[in-house]
């Protein structure tokens, strides 16, 4: 399985490919605003996109999934995040963008652990930032969303956020055995055991 990622959009939102290279299907997680940048890569990386990862339903994140889910993509998202893809919780109202509602396939709970593509991803329920918001752990990499980022954590002033929730999810994240690779919504990506020692923000030791 390999990994590429790009950033898309006004505010630098990271779509993550994850690739079966037996198949060169992929997985995409968080796909960003823009369906042109996305099809661009896919095509650049020679692979057809079978599933759509969301980590919450806020529109720079998930503005282009109608279009894929539209093409046959199937799209995966928290349960507790499901309706805001139809409604104005998505935020693109508010940052006077468009949104193209849909219904995701497949609403997610936590500790569920999905086989796509021969690759094994399991659900975390990380709220705070929403609160159907999700991270996503396959292999040693853990997609955070806009839960945790390097050095910072994600916003929790918008509808359904919740800061003491956003805390708790990612001690949550801090208390798993080991190190992982944390691939964030925004931003560089980090590790596990950086954030736990450095993390400006979460009190935890
Ligand atoms: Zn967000």
């Amino acid at each position: 399985m390999k990994l590429y990622s790009l950033q898309t959009g006004l505010l630098g939102v990271n779509s993550y490919f994850l690739v079966n290279e037996k198949n060169n299907q992929a997985i995409l997680i968080d796909g960003g605003e823009s369906y042109k940048s996305i099809k661009k890569a896919e095509s650049d990386l020679g692979v057809k996109i079978t599933a759509l990862l969301l980590t919450h339903a806020h529109f720079d994140h998930a503005g282009n999934a109608a279009k894929l889910q539209n093409e046959g993509v199937k799209v995966y998202i928290g349960e507790k995040d499901a309706e805001k893809l139809s409604n104005s919780l998505n935020l693109a109202g508010d940052f006077g963008r468009k949104f193209e509602c849909l219904t995701p396939d497949f609403t997610l709970f936590d500790g569920q652990v999905l086989d796509i593509n021969d690759v094994k991803i399991k659900v975390i329920s990380t709220p705070g930032h929403t609160d159907g918001s999700v991270s996503y752990l396959v292999e040693d990499m853990l997609f955070t969303g806009d839960t945790l980022f390097n050095l910072s954590v994600g916003r929790t002033d918008f509808p359904t956020g919740d800061k003491t929730q956003l805390f708790n999810s990612i001690k949550k994240l801090f208390a798993f055995d080991g190190d992982y690779r944390v691939f964030p919504g925004h931003g560089e990506f980090t590790s596990l055991d950086f954030e736990r020692k450095n993390n400006p923000l979460v009190d935890y030791d």
